[in-house]
Order: C-alpha cells, then sequence, then structure tokens
C-alpha cells in the first residue's frame, strides 16, 4: 500500500511479511529510496533504474536483500556497518549466526533460513553484489535529496549502526527497526544492546515526532509517545519475566527457552533462535546486577 507523505515523499507498506521491509521512495532531484525490503514482485512500479541513491537502516537482510535490484545507485548506510555489506564473513558474524550451531543443535541453519522467507536467496546469507561501492553516513548528517531533506540519528540498540531519519519538514519519524510491532523490540545480535535500545526509544520520544512509521508496522502513527513508552517497557516485562523463572527453575538456554518468556509462538526454528539470542541478552544484564549466576550451563536467580 502506498501512502504519499507529500509530493515527493512515497511511503510503501509493504505487503510481502516480516522478511521484506516497508520503504520510502524520494521523487526528487536525487531519486532515492530508503531500504530495499523487497524483491522485484514488490516493486509497486518503480522504474529501478532511475534510483540514484539506495540507503539502508542498517545491514539486516530484510532491509538490504533488494540492493542488486538498483545497480546504478550509491549504497549509503552508517559507518559502522558499512564494512558489513561488503563481507559475507562479517555478516554472518554480526548476525550472531556462528552461534547457531551451539544455540541450535541438531537444526539446518539454510533450511530456518528458507522456513522464516528468506527463500529466493539462493542460500546465501546475502543476496547481493559485495563489491558495491558502499558511501558511509553518520548521525547527524543531513540526506539532500534536492527539496526534501532527512536527517540521520543514529540509534544503535537494534544492530551497533542501526539508523532512523527524521524529515522535519514532514514532521515525519522513520523508525527503521525500532519496529513498534506486536514482537518487538528486537535486541539479539553481538553488537545488539537493549540499554542502547532503551536510550535510542527515549531520544525519538524526546525528539516528539507528530507521526511515527517503523519499516514493519502497517500505519503511520500519530501522537506515538505511548506507544514508544509501551514498547519500551516491554524490556523491562521480558526481563521480570526471565528473571522470576530462573528464580523457581535454575535452566540451561534450551529448557529456558521452551518457556517462551520472549516470543509467545516459535512458529519456526530460527525464532527458537531469537528467543535464545535474546534471552542471552537478558542473563548478561542479570549477571552484571547479580540476579542471575551460571553454573556448568546452569542460570539460576539469585
Ligand atoms: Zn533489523
Ligand atoms: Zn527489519
Amino acid at each position: 500500500m502506498r501512502i504519499k507523505i507529500s509530493d515527493k515523499i512515497n511511503l510503501e507498506l509493504t505487503e510481502q511479511g516480516f522478511t521484506y521491509s516497508n520503504w520510502i521512495y524520494i521523487d526528487d532531484e536525487v531519486q532515492s529510496i530508503i531500504e530495499t525490503g523487497m524483491d522485484e514482485d514488490g516493486l509497486q512500479g518503480l522504474e529501478c533504474s532511475k534510483i540514484d541513491l539506495v540507503i539502508n537502516s542498517h545491514h539486516h537482510l530484510d532491509h538490504t536483500r533488494g540492493n542488486n535490484l538498483f545497480p546504478r545507485a550509491k549504497i549509503m548506510i552508517h559507518e559502522l556497518e558499512a564494512d558489513i555489506l561488503r563481507s559475507d564473513d562479517l555478516f554472518i558474524s554480526y548476525n550472531s549466526l556462528d552461534l547457531w550451531d551451539e544455540l541450535m543443535p541438531g537444526a539446518d541453519v539454510w533450511e530456518a533460513f528458507e522456513e522464516v522467507g528468506f527463500n529466493g536467496c539462493n542460500r546465501s546469507f546475502k543476496p547481493f553484489d559485495i563489491t558495491r561501492t558502499v558511501e558511509p553516513f553518520a548521525d547527524g548528517q543531513i540526506l539532500d535529496f534536492g527539496t526534501v531533506k532527512a536527517q540521520v540519528l543514529h540509534m544503535p540498540g537494534h544492530s551497533v549502526g542501526h539508523c532512523c531519519f527524521w524529515f522535519p519538514e514532514e514532521e515525519l519519524f522513520f523508525s527503521s527497526d525500532i519496529c513498534l510491532t506486536k514482537v518487538g523490540p528486537w535486541y539479539g545480535e553481538h553488537l545488539a544492546d537493549p540499554d542502547e535500545m532503551i536510550r535510542s526509544i527515549d531520544r525519538i520520544i524526546d525528539l516528539k515526532p507528530r507521526r511515527v512509521v517503523s519499516s514493519h508496522i502497517h500505519e503511520v502513527i500519530e501522537d506515538p509517545t505511548a506507544c514508544l513508552l509501551e514498547f519500551k517497557g516491554r524490556i523491562v516485562k521480558r526481563e521480570e519475566r526471565v528473571y522470576n523463572y530462573l528464580r523457581e527453575h535454575p535452566s540451561d538456554i534450551h529448557a529456558l527457552a521452551a518457556e517462551n518468556l520472549i516470543y509467545r509462538a516459535h512458529p519456526t526454528n530460527y525464532v527458537v533462535f531469537w528467543e535464545k539470542l535474546m534471552l542471552l541478552k537478558h542473563i548478561e544484564r542479570l549477571e552484571k546486577q547479580g540476579l542471575v549466576k551460571q553454573s556448568d550451563g546452569t542460570y539460576f536467580g539469585v
């Protein structure tokens, strides 16, 4: 579904599922697209050859999977993630896929990858050309498209170089994977950080944007403060559930994951993997506070 934000800003809300993303087409002097979470079926008539600039909010495949659809475009991403787009090895480690065998014994990563919706990626974690030129941007940088201007806001937590985009003229905040969906927030990979996620959400609240849309919701949220506060509050609630459970039931990571303390349902193995990654983030936080200890792989609350 396409929503016209202004003459030149077109918001495309994806109908392809969560391994794809919403995207913004800026029909200005510098023809630009923010996020390429689409395949050819999701282009909605967009003429790829005219796009000069592709902007990725972060490296995750559901936001970058379509980069190759725009062969002429310059690609921009935050400076902390530019190298990930140029290296298969970095892509695996940044996504914590190096933990797969330990956390998911006996499960096939490729099957899980396809099951979750990354089919069509040809058994490649990264279906785009890693030799493309990538130009980094930094926090606060103004992206000048001609008439339209947007400010880059580095908002880590979900990933180390995760960025949001603020369109001051249109009072629109694009919050990328501060996703505001029912299942978020996500902060599972090595360099993700629930504390940074909290700070990033607070930064959006302080900015007081009139309207917010993320990469994965199907509406533009007006007056988003209450929604952002509830979203942030889920981090604390998850941690309480983990702590309370471990106080009663000392568990290893596999038994703990079976309790669905983060995600109510585990429809695929990939979601089980996410559950474990997210649990480890909360356990790490609880260990720092002295509330959880570990003995031979068993965690217990104190
Ligand atoms: Zn993401
Ligand atoms: Zn995403």
